[in-house]
């Protein structure tokens, strides 16, 4: 198990190159040369392990806490750089510093709060802490937020199963009259508001709305000094309730990542023939009602070829659906914004009613890579009362 604080003497600085699988990335380091790396988060992380990132790396300990271990990945990532921050990745620091907070009283609704143990199990699931405040139990279970921007911070990355079985199972155990509380750690202290993040987990913020009533719900911001040390600073977070009722429906706008393998010709309906070369394109849409099922549609290969992008979706290779929910019909915004960072695809290509050239655009490098891209999506994500 990791403590903290973590002794600096064995921390190593290393270059972001890739993330082979979910729980490994391929870095660079001065000494070492390149190495690979575990990773010790589930989550996609996609805007912080952008190729050239910052990361800090530790020796990998065995359970017992000795080092070095005999694993095949020697290092572990412990934390990546962001705007002169480290953020950490680890996610067993998010529950020490949980541990470490409640103890010190510094949580909000958690004062005089005694951690009973870690690791508690009940039912199927298993939560992060048993708690005892005011001669009760509580359970606690502690989720580790690294995505933010705008002054929101969002939570899951990636769809989570676990975390929505959890949210279920914590307000079952209400009806029974135990309590319990989900604490959401976000890393950075540039925040002031949280939510889930329904544009990527819709299933699990519809149960997070829900369970409002019946769990208490922590979301607070910490931060981390650049020497991986822990700041003072504990700030609660509002969760903007109202706006998320308006804002969080199955509707609103969407990206569709489409990686073409070979350049090729492809008629593209009345539209004509047309070329596509080898790269990424990402073509924008919008569906006000019902926008998971249009995304769906668009993911199956075989179907009535209606609209433009379904000629395309025919042929391609890998399809990365990113729903863009809100009230607003953004889709010709959002091309606009594309525009300024991506080459254009074909004229008229999605366009038809609208007075854009194009909702087509191209990149030979994946835009998952791309900083700029990541902005464009958080601009239109991330928003706030
Ligand atoms: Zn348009």
């Amino acid at each position: 198990m990791i403590q903290l604080p973590l002794n600096r003497d064995n921390v190593i600085q290393a270059v972001f190159l890739e993330r082979p699988n979910r729980f490994l990335v391929r870095c660079i380091t001065d000494e070492r040369g390149v190495l690979d790396a575990y990773l010790p988060n589930p989550g996609r992380l996609w805007e912080l392990l952008l190729p050239g990132a910052s990361l800090y790396l530790y020796p990998t300990m065995d359970p017992e806490g000795a080092f070095p271990s005999q694993r095949k990945t020697r290092f572990t990532v412990m934390a990546v750089q962001r705007e002169e921050s480290p953020i950490f990745l680890h996610t067993h620091i998010t529950n020490q510093v949980a541990r470490t907070l409640i103890e010190k009283g510094e949580i909000p609704s958690l004062e005089h709060a005694r951690v009973v143990r870690g690791e508690v199990t009940r039912g199927r699931s298993r939560f992060d802490l048993l708690l005892e405040q005011d001669g009760k139990d509580l359970y606690l279970e502690v989720k580790s937020c690294t995505l933010f921007g705008n002054g929101v911070a969002m939570f899951p990355d990636a769809v989570t199963q676990r975390g929505r079985r959890h949210l279920l199972e914590l307000a079952e155990m209400a009806n029974a009259g135990i309590r319990s509380a989900v604490l959401f750690i976000v890393h950075s202290p540039k925040v002031t508001w949280f939510m889930p993040d329904f544009h990527t987990d819709y299933d699990f913020s519809t149960a997070f709305l829900k369970a409002r009533d019946r769990i208490m719900i922590l979301p607070i911001a910490i931060q981390w000094t650049p020497d991986l040390t822990l700041g003072p600073e504990v700030k609660s977070l509002e969760v903007p309730w109202d706006y998320l009722r308006a804002e969080m429906r199955d509707r609103g706008s969407y990206l569709l990542i489409l990686k073409i393998d070979r350049t090729m010709a492809l008629e593209i309906g009345r539209l004509g023939t047309h070329t596509f070369s080898k790269g990424y394109y990402v073509y924008v849409g919008s569906a006000m009602r019902n926008l998971r099922t249009r995304v769906k549609r668009h993911l199956q290969r075989r179907k009535k070829l209606h609209w433009h992008i379904d000629y395309l979706t025919a042929h391609t290779g890998e399809m990365i659906p990113l729903p863009i929910r809100s009230s607003r019909r953004d889709e010709c915004e959002i091309a606009k914004a594309l525009l300024s960072i991506m080459q254009m695809g074909p004229s008229g290509f999605g366009s038809s009613d609208c007075p854009c050239q194009t909702h087509l655009f191209f990149s030979d490098t994946n835009p998952l890579h791309i900083r700029a891209f990541h902005d464009v999506l958080k601009g239109f994500r991330m928003t706030h009362p």
